[in-house]
């Protein structure tokens, strides 16, 4: 349960390449990096940072250990289990990595029921316009589906990446206000 002040945990899920390590770094980018003995998951990049979301102060524990290519079901379990939110990552110019996406959001209901948990479907590298596989609209039908919230971002660019995590802030204290 979340409850106010205290951290919220957002987890990045994602095919490898869409951008997460690129997210952790602007989201890391003057923050005070953690010890890793710190994290229960012993992960390498895990990150803390205090934002202001709508004047109110949050702070976010980002992990970005998560690899859907090379974790053990074990560990891909325990990132499903120790979220309060997530970062739904795929690449607009890569649709495996958008149906990839898909299996990520079914595995993921399957631990959090979706009243309970924010995702984000994120639609990174959205700068690549010439390269693109998946449509807006497409994507937005699918968050819809999904029960999420739909963003196009550009890690490269700096674009919407905030604004993504803004979202979970709010939408994570939609959930805390709501109790
Ligand atoms: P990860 O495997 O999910 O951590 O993906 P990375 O963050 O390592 O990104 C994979 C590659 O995509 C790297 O070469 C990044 O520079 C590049 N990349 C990440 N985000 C963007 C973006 O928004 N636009 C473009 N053009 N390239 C990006």
């Amino acid at each position: 349960a979340v409850e106010p002040g205290s951290p919220y945990r957002v987890v990045l899920l994602g095919a490898s390449g869409v951008g997460k390590t690129a997210f952790a770094n602007i989201f890391a980018g003057g923050a005070d990096s953690m010890d890793s003995d710190d994290c229960e998951l012993c992960g390498d990049e895990v990150s803390d940072r205090e934002i202001e979301v709508d004047g109110e102060t949050a702070t976010i524990i980002l992990l970005d250990t998560w690899d859907a290519e090379k974790s053990d079901e074990w560990t891909q379990e325990r990132f499903m289990q120790i979220g309060d939110a997530y970062l739904l990552l795929y690449s607009i110019t890569d649709r495996a990595s958008f149906l990839r996406a898909s299996e990520l959001r079914i595995t993921l209901r399957r631990f959090r029921p979706a009243r309970h948990t924010p995702i984000i479907l994120v639609g990174n590298k959205c700068d690549l316009v010439r390269c693109r596989e998946v449509s807006t609209s497409e994507a937005r039908a699918c968050a819809a589906v999904f029960d999420c919230k739909f963003i196009e971002t550009s890690a490269a660019m700096q674009h919407n990446v905030w604004e993504a995590f803004y979202g979970i802030v709010r939408q994570l204290r939609l959930r805390r206000d709501s109790k």
